[in-house]
């Protein structure tokens, strides 16, 4: 029978590579699988105008994807949540034997597709991981060859995913012939644990022969192999046999296996057999790297400024960083307008990241609207109460308290001893101004400016 959640993750793997990534992440990534009914792959979307846009939009190439992946299918039915359980009552319980994947009738193909958008080309390399660049290359050019079995570790979101599907798609180019398998952990436990439920079935010998009939076999996020004490067991004959054979093992974890716990020993010797090659979080040119080539191959224009803004404000998970720039993009393209100012980005992702966690302080802000303005900065914080004072002194005010998370007393004491109320009137007045005022809107987003790049 087929297994709703991995025919529509197989699916999405698909899509992703077919539709822009904000497209994907908007419509296609928020599609839940409900269930089947007849051939019909029904799927929920969060609300009535996502699910017109879906069907409008992706619907086409939703069905198109899915019938690649599983034939059978003959139709995708989106639906909102008020639908479903109507659904749920006529979905089919009995899909029979014919609904399990058809494999591709070539020989070498093991049912599994690359996500064509993660290749070597596309991948910045950089101090902290140019040693595991080099080894997966390495390996996706001579597969069986050195570097047996390829141990690759590192954080969340650092690329090892990434560079297990770039093998995988380079040797699928230079080498059609090879049958290569990918596989998570969380699948591989899960085949397991089905094969030994049905021993008497031929599933339990299915499943050895499954994995040792490849000639490179990757297994994704290895970590979670711990304390399955039966699935180690069967991945220590699968290393075996395919270690014997000369074939190649790619392993990725989030951790060295000296730090994956428990974990049989045999099996750690033998991931350590080979190369361990770590990643480290990237620096910020890298990031910054990075970025500019995801946004290029979304046919997006990222300026410097707004690279280095969001760059710089996640460190260590290249997943995240992408997703602010999913943000930027959204917002763009919604709001018809060109992210190129760190103050419009800021506006674009006030939600996802805090803003309060600035470089600059109190100080930084009085000083620097002082500079815009061309003023002294006694002058702002002292008493006089001509225009030319009184209107860099208000902005001054809103500015650190839209950008700093300090009380408003401390502020007043900054301003020459003024009270709090003082302040709350100079923060609203420029608030309710921002509204209607064009120019001011203007300035403050140059004074911010000012500020993120100093
Ligand atoms: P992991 O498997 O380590 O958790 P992934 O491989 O899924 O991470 O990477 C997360 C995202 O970050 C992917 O979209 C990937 O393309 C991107 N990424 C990570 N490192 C790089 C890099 N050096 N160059 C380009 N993209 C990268
Ligand atoms: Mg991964």
């Amino acid at each position: 029978m087929i297994d709703i959640n991995t025919l529509w993750n197989d699916t999405k793997t698909k899509l992703s590579a077919r539709l822009q990534a904000i497209s994907f992440e908007v419509w296609i990534e928020k599609l839940e699988p409900i269930c089947f009914i007849g051939h019909t792959l029904v799927l929920q979307s969060g609300s009535q105008s996502s699910k017109n846009t879906v069907v409008k939009n992706y619907g086409a190439t939703i069905l198109e994807a899915v019938k690649e992946v599983n034939p059978i299918i003959t139709d995708v039915k989106i639906i909102t949540e008020a639908e479903k359980a109507d659904c749920l009552k006529q979905q089919d319980y009995t899909l029979g034997d014919e609904l399990v994947v058809k494999k591709s009738d070539k020989p070498q193909d093991t049912g599994f597709t690359f996500n064509k958008k993660y290749t070597f080309s596309n991948f910045v390399v950089g101090k902290s991981n140019e040693i595991a660049f080099a080894a997966a290359q390495a390996v996706a050019e001579h597969p069986g060859g050195r570097f047996n079995p390829l141990f690759i570790y590192g954080g969340v979101g650092l690329g090892k995913t990434h560079l297990l599907h770039a093998i995988g798609n380079y040797i699928n180019e230079k080498y059609p012939q090879k049958r290569i398998m990918y596989i998570t952990t969380e699948k591989y436990v899960n085949d397991y644990v089905e094969a030994i439920r049905d021993s008497k079935s031929s599933s339990s010998s299915n499943f050895r022969e499954k994995y040792r009939s490849v000639d490179v076999l990757m297994i994704d996020d290895i970590q979670f192999i711990a304390s399955r004490q039966g699935t180690q067991e069967a991945l220590f004959h699968t290393f075996n046999d395919l270690y014997q054979n000369d074939k190649h093992i790619i392993i990725s974890s989030d951790r060295p296996p000296k730090e994956i716990s428990p974990l049989e020993d045999r099996l750690r010797t033998r991931f350590q057999w080979g190369l361990l090659a770590d990643i480290q979080p990237p620096d910020l040119e890298t990031r910054i790297e990075i970025l500019k080539k995801k946004a290029d191959a979304n046919d997006f224009y990222l300026s410097d400024e707004v690279a280095a803004f969001i760059a710089s404000n996640i460190e260590t998970n290249i997943r995240d960083m992408e997703g602010l720039l999913n943000k930027v993009m959204f917002y763009s393209q919604l709001s018809g307008q060109q992210v190129t100012s760190v103050a419009v980005a800021q506006e674009a992702l006030k939600d996802f990241i805090d803003c309060k966690k600035e470089h600059f302080d109190a100080y930084d802000v009085l000083a620097t609207t002082c500079k815009y303005f061309n003023v002294a900065e006694s002058d702002v914080t002292g008493k006089k109460k001509n225009k030319e004072f009184v209107e860099p002194r208000m902005i001054a005010i809103y500015l650190i308290c839209d950008l700093l998370s300090i009380p408003l007393v401390s502020i007043g004491s900054i301003f020459g001893g003024r009270d709090h109320a003082t302040v709350i009137h100079a923060r609203d007045k420029i608030t309710e101004q921002l509204k209607t005022n064009k120019k001011l809107n203007i300035q403050i987003n140059d004074i911010k400016d000012m500020l993120y790049k100093r």
